[in-house]
């Protein structure tokens, strides 16, 4: 066990709920437990700081079980009044003390952490003042000299300047996004313009993300007001020119803090006058309310209020006693601290430029990613260049290997880009065979309009690789089209089939052109990119059947062993066991021995024995050949005796399915993109890179593909190092019967 001073967390819910602060608190209870640190439960956020007694409760393992799928929080959250007076926090110091906490992890907004952070300087005077008042004795206010505090930032609005998401900010993302979805789907059956407005208070970041991954025609957002005296007439005519060009629906996302030039607020029902009196259009308001704060987290707001709540024990446990207060979050998707309370000034900031106008420095403190982001939506989606005249460059785009929800964002987004770059981009169908074949057609701007909540491949897709004598036939289609650059969207077999060809380039002069391969595969099992398209779907498909799963088996003693695809990698797997608090997770990294399945029945009949009462299993498709997901229920089954039975469940190709979540689709935009624009450098500069594209550390990352064998494991395809593969000694953090333990 590791060496450390601490003895006794608190942990907290305050200010506005969101999604995945339940996982959040059991991170923090269950690896404070396995620390051997007495861990308690503040329910009602401060009002029950305030109030003490039974708000105040011990935790044990199974007080934070069953709850990783459930929105809001367990613990219960309030605002409190009292709490922000001297008094108030009088009272919550003397609570604490009598229960022995001096370490705080608060999750909340910037107000929670304010309030923490005033409490923590006020501290010691508070136990003066208890002391002199004979409501603690010397000695308590001795062994209590300082309060330390950890900050998670609990807030849908993604506001937060210090961490690139807030717990709860991708749940509400895909949920405006879900929403969206299926408003589009009928407003395009009565060809309707709606204008749907998104929470977010002074922060656009839902209503730019939101529109970038449905294509709306508009995006109002308090960072970025419209720059012209006339936009209500740009806007118009945008939409009026997107219908003409045979659109069916127009919408406009409007963030609710959305301001106009001068600071003055621009509302929903200000664009529905506008659009009525310019277009003669009857618009139709959608306000999206509390269904944005609502449900089940996403897979990503389980795993990374997981990883910051884990990290938030462990910061405290090597921290020194009166170290400042900081707050834990994500950085390029790396948990990092940052300080409290310069964060939450910065934070502030931003609302202040915004009021005085500074739009320049109130986006670029929102970061490079917002910046960017804007920057693409613009240019793929509110720009005018629809008609453009081309007569550029030949650009070819495909998909290659299995489908992957995503793909067709990409394909978009290279598209779009391309065309508002003066350039032609030519879609094949039906990935290499189409190559081959020459069916080949000239992309339109209107073409892909509704492709973003597209599953699939609407391109086409397949495994084909191309035998030798194909390689001519490619060649020669590539020449007939004047093609001079290839943005590959696929997976494994694409990957290997633009290698051939860049190794066949004596052979078929035609190959010397810029190729960039483009990372699609819920697998994520591809080279030089930490996340591949379509990945992200494919675990929200993953854990929505794994909840309904267990669902299904309240009141009774069972083990479902389920099987997640992946190939011969284990990301799907261990990230689908860590969203879904999972008891073991088989992997094909590390394989299956004889030893694991005797042990893990143990560990199953030990947990059954202890009253539990539901066990999860989840296992990579790949993780053993002999010891199939079959064999394994069968043997768990025999040796469950009288005490649990066993179901499996197989998930196949419901994973690969489905509409792409905002996460994948904003990827696909991004990388689809970024792509295009080097392709275009490329063959301008008569340069011809071979190339896969990536998100490496957070940044999109180009890496030739003559050194893929140098970090890829060929044999069984998969990066040789892999970025979650260490997330295995936090799981084991999670799971009670941890061999470990
Ligand atoms: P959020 O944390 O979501 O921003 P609030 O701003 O409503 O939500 O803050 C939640 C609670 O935090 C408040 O009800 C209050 O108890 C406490 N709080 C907020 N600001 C302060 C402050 N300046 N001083 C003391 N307590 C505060």
């Amino acid at each position: 066990m590791t060496s450390h001073n601490i003895n006794c967390i608190g942990v907290l819910t305050s200010g506005g709920d969101s999604q995945g602060m339940n996982a959040a608190v059991r991170a923090v209870v269950r690896t404070a437990l396995n620390f051997g640190i007495e861990v308690y439960g503040i329910y009602q956020g401060y009002h029950g700081m305030f109030l003490g007694g039974d708000y105040i409760k011990k935790m044990e393992w199974d007080s934070v079980s069953g709850i990783l799928h459930k929105g809001g929080t367990i613990i219960g959250t309030a605002r409190s009044q009292e709490f922000r007076e001297r008094e108030g926090r009088l009272k919550a110091a003397k609570n604490l003390v009598e229960k022995k906490i001096d370490n705080l992890v608060v999750i909340g907004g910037d107000g929670s952490l304010t309030g923490a952070n005033i409490f923590k300087e006020e501290w010691p005077d508070l136990l003066k003042e208890l002391k002199e008042k004979g409501e603690l004795s010397d000695q308590q206010v001795k062994d209590h000299p300082r309060l330390k505090i950890i900050g998670l930032v609990g807030s849908i609005d993604n506001d937060m300047i210090g961490t690139d998401w807030t717990i709860g900010t991708n749940s509400a993302l895909k949920r405006i996004v879900d929403a969206i979805d299926i408003i589009e789907s009928t407003a395009a059956s009565h060809q309707r313009t709606f204008i749907v407005e998104v929470m977010g208070r002074n922060c656009g970041y839902l209503a730019l993300l939101s529109a970038l991954s449905t294509g709306a025609d508009y995006v109002l957002i308090p960072e970025s007001p419209p720059q012209s005296d006339n936009w209500e007439q740009e806007m118009c005519d945008s939409l009026k020119a997107s219908r003409e060009a045979g659109k069916k629906e127009s919408l406009v996302v409007i963030s609710e803090g959305a301001k106009d030039r001068k600071g003055n607020p621009i509302t929903s029902n200000y664009i529905k006058d506008v659009l009525k009196e310019k277009n003669g259009e009857e618009a139709r308001v959608t306000i999206l309310g509390h269904i944005q704060r609502g449900g089940p987290p996403t897979a990503y707001d389980r795993y990374m209020s997981t990883m910051v709540g884990y990290e938030a024990v462990k910061y405290l446990m090597k921290s020194k006693k009166d170290e400042r207060s900081v707050l834990i979050g994500m950085k390029k998707n790396k948990v990092k601290t940052a300080p409290l309370m310069e964060s939450v000034k910065l934070t502030r900031s931003v609302a202040e430029l915004e009021k005085k106008g500074d739009f320049k420095k109130a986006v670029k403190l929102r970061g490079t990613t917002f910046q960017e982001t804007l920057e693409i939506y613009k240019s793929i989606q509110q720009s005018l260049s629809k008609n453009k005249k081309r007569n550029g460059l030949n650009i070819l785009v495909m998909n290659a290997s299995g489908p992957a929800p995503g793909m067709n964002m990409a394909v978009r987004a290279a598209v779009r880009y391309g065309i508002d770059k003066g350039h032609s981009v030519f879609g094949v169908k039906n990935g290499f065979e189409g190559l081959i074949k020459g069916n080949l057609t000239e992309m339109e701007w209107m073409e892909v309009e509704a492709w973003t909540s597209l599953g699939g491949s609407a391109l086409g897709t397949n495994r084909r690789t191309p035998a030798h004598q194909d390689f001519y036939l490619m060649s020669k289609n590539l020449e007939n089209f004047h093609i001079d650059a290839i943005l590959m969207i696929g997976g494994t077999t694409g990957y290997k089939t633009i290698y051939e060809m860049f190794q066949k380039r004596r052979d078929y002069p035609k190959f010397n052109i810029p190729m960039v391969c483009l990372p699609a595969s819920i697998s994520n099992n591809l080279p030089g990119t930490s996340v591949s398209i379509g990945a992200d779907t494919a675990l929200n498909n993953i854990i929505d059947a794994v909840d309904k799963i267990k669902e299904s088996a309240i009141a009774q003693n069972r083990t479902f062993v389920v099987e997640v695809m992946g190939k011969e990698c284990g990301y799907l797997a261990m990230m689908s066991g860590l969203a879904t608090g999972a008891e073991r997770v088989y992997i094909p990294e590390d394989g299956i021995a004889l030893k694991d399945l005797k042990r893990d029945v143990d560990l199953l009949t030990d947990m059954f024995l202890s009253g539990k009462s539901l066990g999860l299993v989840i296992k990579n498709e790949s993780a053993n050949e002999t010891y199939t997901t079959q064999f394994v229920s069968a043997l768990y089954e025999v040796e469950g005796g009288d005490l649990f039975d066993v179901r499996q469940a197989i998930l196949g190709h419901l994973q690969q399915g489905g509409s792409p979540t905002p996460f994948d689709r904003i990827i696909a935009t991004t990388l689809g993109t970024k792509a295009t624009e080097f392709l275009i450098r490329k063959a301008k500069q008569k340069e011809n890179d071979c190339v896969a594209i990536g998100i490496e550390g957070g940044y999109v990352s180009f890496m030739d593909l003559v050194d893929i064998p140098k970090i890829y494991d060929m044999e069984h395809m998969r990066p040789k190092e892999q970025w979650w593969y260490k997330l295995k000694n936090i799981a084991g953090i999670f799971e009670k019967n941890s061999p470990g333990k």
